[in-house]
């Protein structure tokens, strides 16, 4: 869309960086032996030499609860899948059922290492993040986060996110010999006994009487999926070695937030705020994820005591602490202070946050730019007290990281000075809107074209274009060259004629689909239906090209008719047209069959 605005509406469309700084970014992309990573906290992109990051990653993996696994990627998931369909089989489940929780063209998780830019003494270590999504157990985990989620948020002590812990700080009464503690437990996922917890978990299903309101599965089959979710967490490191987990909450899985929370719960009601087993139960105790704030009442004697107490609880969970200086203690984005009657708050941020909320100067529209800085007001304002000038600092602190990010200082004292704090309200006009399209930022061009389809009660959203993150990084484990979620093209040596089609599978296992229809002369395969009407034609199955990409069915579907339709012109064998389309399309047919027609199709 972008170079079609360019090339046909004289949209001069200017790039934000300079031709220099575009020649040294091609210079450090190029650069193979430096690995780009992005920071674990803030928006920096980290650059570390391939041999560095190696050792770093075999360090994070040393301490995980980790074997080295032997089979191949392949076998690995035709296990997971079988596991899981013969566990839905148990279940009564018909194939048209359990389907829709199989992933289809399944990968191995993928390890990457964020560097913790905050942390020069320890050498900055990299923390393992693990992406799931497309893992064999993707889509079960998924719906079963949705049955367990409604376990995990009931804890008494638990914290939903800063706004939440500001609202319960107004409800404590403050004594005199209060003091600040904070707990927070070191690697608390990978520390939580999973046996356990898991039979925890099927103990609080079978109590619940909303589960089916949520699930027609019973407890017992829960479970038993839970557990193959977590037993069946693989994932490939930098040099494409397997790894299998055997203890600890699933890294990288969406279920296993709940299933950690579930444990503290058990936890704390065990271990801390039970009198027949802790003689100190803590005035305050409140838990986001693992990180503890607590209001002690018995004196700096006992702290030490208390702290050796909670170590000693369960060998796996080990909490490190922080006691308040002067009144003051940093609590996961807060700077708490305690005053005579109350806990006041401010911002807290680690000394390596970049403070780059947003540079003027990319590619977004202005009203957005500007609505950044509203947006941090709204957080300055909720969760900064004005005692200490704590709400004024941050204000401050605020429009010099927005001015020194490009921001006019005209703009960003406007905004400031007419700031009005109140609940966010809904946009009724936008929500009264069903449609919404998603498309790239063509400055100008687009503005235009949001205001035109708000009209016609057409909700439009732009996609982020390209950031320099996104341009540089290049670390996590080899990437596979099979390809899936595909339109593709194979076309006939002997004529013009091509097949167009689509799939979500791998194209080499959709290939020999082909191939094997082609043999077995099955007359509802379009290539077979050319080569019975042409027995001398000879398909060119080495100059198979893929036409574009597309996660989405319906989108992958639509594609695949536009496709079908541009190729129609020099002759097409498949048997049907594809997706129906609305008549409109037919409007810029003749401009993407241009596109095409220029384009050198990326050869397979
Ligand atoms: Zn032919």
């Amino acid at each position: 869309m972008v170079t079609h605005v360019q090339r046909y509406h004289n949209i001069n469309i200017k790039p934000n960086t300079t031709k220099k700084e575009r020649k040294r970014l091609k210079e450090l992309r190029a650069q193979d032996d430096l690995i780009k990573i992005p920071a674990d906290k803030g928006t920096a992109t980290v650059f570390e030499n391939e041999s560095n990051y190696v050792t770093k990653e075999q360090d994070q993996i040393n301490a995980m609860d980790v074997q080295r696994c032997y089979k191949s990627e392949k076998a690995i998931i035709r296990h997971v899948r079988t596991r899981l369909i013969e566990a839905f089989k148990e279940m009564g489940l018909l194939e048209k059922e359990y389907s829709r929780y199989l992933v289809t063209a399944a990968v191995i998780a993928k390890l990457s290492l964020p560097i913790k830019t905050h942390k020069p003494d320890d050498n900055y270590p990299g923390r393992p993040v693990v992406n799931q999504i497309d893992d064999p157990t993707y889509k079960i985990c998924k719906e079963l986060q949705k049955i367990i989620h409604p376990l995990a948020t009931k804890a008494k002590s638990f914290i939903k996110d800063s706004f939440h812990f500001k609202e319960m700080l107004k409800e404590i009464k403050i004594e005199d010999n209060y003091i600040q503690l904070s707990f927070d437990v070191r690697s608390l996922f990978p520390s939580v006994p999973i046996r356990q917890t898991l039979s925890l978990i099927q103990n609080k299903l079978q109590n619940d009487k909303s589960l089916k309101d949520r699930t027609k599965w019973k407890p017992k089959q829960i479970t038993n999926l839970l557990e193959i979710c977590t037993e069946e967490t693989h994932f490939m490191d930098y040099q494409g070695n397997i790894w299998t987990q055997t203890d600890g909450t699933a890294i990288g899985k969406s279920i296993s937030g709940d299933i950690t929370g579930i444990y503290m719960e058990f936890y704390e009601n065990e271990y801390i705020l039970n009198p027949q087993k802790n003689a100190f139960i803590p005035a305050f105790w409140v838990r986001q994820v693992d990180d503890v704030y607590c209001l002690w009442q018995y004196g700096h004697e006992t702290i030490p005591i208390f702290l050796a107490y909670l170590n000693s609880i369960e060998s796996r969970i080990q909490w490190t602490m922080e006691i308040e200086q002067e009144g003051h203690l940093p609590f996961v984005d807060l700077n708490l202070c305690r005053q005579a009657y109350r806990i006041t708050a401010g911002i807290y941020r680690k000394k390596s946050h970049t403070l780059k909320y947003s540079t003027f100067s990319s590619n977004r529209p202005r009203s957005e730019q500007l609505g950044i800085i509203k947006s941090m007001l709204h957080r300055a304002y909720s969760l900064c007290d004005e005692e200490e000038g704590q709400r004024e600092k941050e204000i401050g602190l605020l429009s010099n990281a927005f001015i020194s990010n490009g921001y006019h200082p005209k703009d960003v004292d406007r905004i400031i000075k007419t700031y009005e704090f109140k609940k966010p309200k809904e946009n009724k006009e936008a929500e009264n809107r069903t449609d919404t399209l998603c498309i790239p930022y063509v400055k100008g061009a687009s503005d235009r074209l949001r205001k035109q389809l708000a009209k016609e009660g057409v909700n439009v959203i732009f996609k982020k274009g390209q950031t320099l993150g996104r341009y540089l990084i290049n670390g996590g484990p080899p990437k596979s060259d099979r390809k899936k979620n595909i339109i593709y093209k194979i076309p006939c040596t002997s004529c013009n004629f091509c097949y167009i089609g689509e799939t979500s599978q791998w194209f080499d296992e959709r290939e020999k689909q082909h191939k094997r229809c082609v043999k077995n002369c099955d007359s509802n395969n379009g290539i077979y239906k050319h080569l019975e009407k042409h027995p001398d034609h000879v398909i060119a199955w080495d100059k198979a090209t893929i036409l574009d990409y597309e996660r989405n069915y319906y989108a992958r579907k639509m594609k695949e008719s536009i496709y079908i339709d541009l190729f129609a012109k020099t002759g097409i064998m498949n048997l049907e047209d594809g997706m129906k389309k609305n008549h409109c399309w037919s409007a810029i047919m003749p401009i993407l069959r241009k596109e095409i027609s220029e384009r050198n199709f990326h050869e397979l």
